[in-house]
């Protein structure tokens, strides 16, 4: 679903066989909340969506450590930068605090077989690119100076509010494009900073030809997509509350330096809800990957979890909602190893082509969840059930395999001659036989099964 033109689209990769993704990264002043992976995942479903299909995906993700002014409800924390803050809180020096929550950010991400980026370009690291934007928009006249600040002019973007519907008129003074006031210079109240000027602030500033000073949030992600993906990049993603004002900011940014529209598809996730409200910092409702292990759950239950609710829907996640993808997960990775004992078929080709069309046909994952619900029990050879989920697996990344070759659990004493002659006495059309063998393992506290391809057995 293309949020600016509110509608679902076809992606047709700029250039052909490779598509371009450009994800909205995590701000490394804290660890990230399972409501932040949701929508890490989201990246991470379209990228496989594409890849399963034969294209190439190029992903950048970038790592915002610095320059994020607002806390996580939007609100402007008076000037005051969030990762400073928590550097302070720490009493450490804020780019240490910043590479320790980066490595989480992607000890999480691996946690929840996301796979990685080909670049997480850093903030600080590109200070020197995002001043040669802003000195091109300076010299467009899409930007002017105010004592060592630059400012975008928001009315010098036509068709500003494209993504968000929020007209320039109708946003009010003093609650701006970036919730800042206007008591700081700027002619109109909607335009926002893509430079700030130092001002008593020491630590994370950089010379600049307006003097030092730091980059504005949004200009991050118009340097760094444009300078490492190009002047046309095919899928932009990031959470629900970024269509405004980050989004629409960095697309007023990018299109007026380049002076065509650079991103084709601007793709949103709906927030993630715990027990019924948004999941915040802010709300103190966080749940974290390691609350998940600690609790015992796979951290892959919350992936399938996430993949019951489609994501431009809010997702209420709760404790019995990840319970209940545990065990989902654990049933069919056991299922999994059994029928791996039987001869592999060939995949089931109505099945997987209505999997393809679910997640082809703008993610629609709480579907192809239900598909493999019925897939699972329906009336198809063990060896075709297996081959079929093995390779949805492509697109789901639940580690269905993790359980094949293993060495199962072991056969009670004695157990494993009765099961041999069990199978001679099938084999030999002797059921009476068969059926006393039954009891006789059952009482051993083995559960036999008889399939098209033979018996199969579990520990009861
Ligand atoms: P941040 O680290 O605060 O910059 O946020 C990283 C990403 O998480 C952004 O794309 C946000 O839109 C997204 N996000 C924040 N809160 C939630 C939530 N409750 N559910 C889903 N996504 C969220
Ligand atoms: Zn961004």
């Amino acid at each position: 679903m293309d949020t600016r033109t509110r509608q679902v689209e076809e992606i047709q990769p700029g250039t052909p066989g490779l598509l371009t993704v450009y994800a909205c990264g995590p701000t490394v002043y804290r660890y990230a909340h399972v409501g932040n992976l949701r929508t890490f995942l989201l990246t991470d479903l379209i990228r496989r969506t594409a890849e399963q299909s034969g294209l190439r995906v190029k992903l950048v993700q970038n790592i915002t450590d610095v320059g994020h002014l607002q806390d996580d409800s939007g609100i402007d924390l008076g000037g005051e930068d969030k990762l400073l803050a928590q550097a302070r809180a720490e009493n450490k020096d804020p780019f240490v605090v910043a590479r320790f929550y980066e490595d989480a950010f992607h000890a999480d991400l691996a946690a929840l077989n996301v796979r990685p980026a080909d670049a997480y370009p850093r903030a600080s690291e590109w200070i020197e690119s995002m001043i040669a934007l802003i000195s091109r928009l300076l010299e467009q006249g899409n930007a002017y100076e105010v004592d060592g600040s630059v400012y975008f002019a928001a009315q010098s973007f036509d068709t500003y509010g494209a993504i968000s519907g929020n007209r320039l008129e109708d946003l009010r003074a003093g609650h701006g494009a970036t919730g800042e006031s206007t008591a700081e210079g700027k002619r109109f109240h909607a335009d926002w900073a893509l430079w700030k000027a130092a001002g008593a602030q020491r630590e994370m500033t950089w010379e600049s030809p307006w003097g030092y000073g730091f980059p504005g949030w949004h200009t991050e992600c118009s340097a760094m997509s444009v300078e490492l993906l190009g002047e046309r990049i095919d899928v932009h993603t990031g959470g629900i509350d970024l269509r405004f004002p980050h989004h629409e900011d960095e697309r007023a940014q990018s299109d007026s330096a380049v002076g065509h529209e650079v991103v084709k598809h601007w793709v949103h996730g709906e927030h993630l809800l715990f027990e019924g409200r948004k999941m915040a910092k802010s709300t103190g409702n966080v749940v974290l990957v390691s609350d998940v292990v600690q609790r015992g759950y796979d951290p892959l239950a919350l992936r399938l979890a996430f993949l019951q609710t489609r994501y431009r829907q809010q997702a209420n996640l709760s404790w019995a909602a990840i319970e209940g993808a545990d065990r989902l997960l654990a049933r069919w990775r056991g299922l999994l190893a059994e029928w791996a004992e039987q001869p592999s078929k060939p995949m089931c080709a109505e099945v997987s082509a209505d999997f393809q069309e679910a997640f082809e046909n703008d993610l629609d994952t709480p579907r192809a969840v239900q598909l493999l619900r019925r897939l699972e029990k329906a009336e198809l050879p063990d060896g075709s059930k297996l081959e079929t989920f093995l390779w949805t697996d492509g697109y789901l990344g639940l580690d269905l395999a993790r359980e094949i070759g293993k060495p199962r659990a072991e056969v009670p004493a004695g157990a494993q001659a009765l099961l041999d002659e069990r199978a001679a006495a099938r084999a030999a059309k002797d059921f009476d036989a068969s059926d006393r063998l039954r009891d006789e393992l059952a009482a051993v506290g083995v559960v036999v099964k008889d399939t098209k391809d033979g018996q199969t057995w579990s520990l009861g």
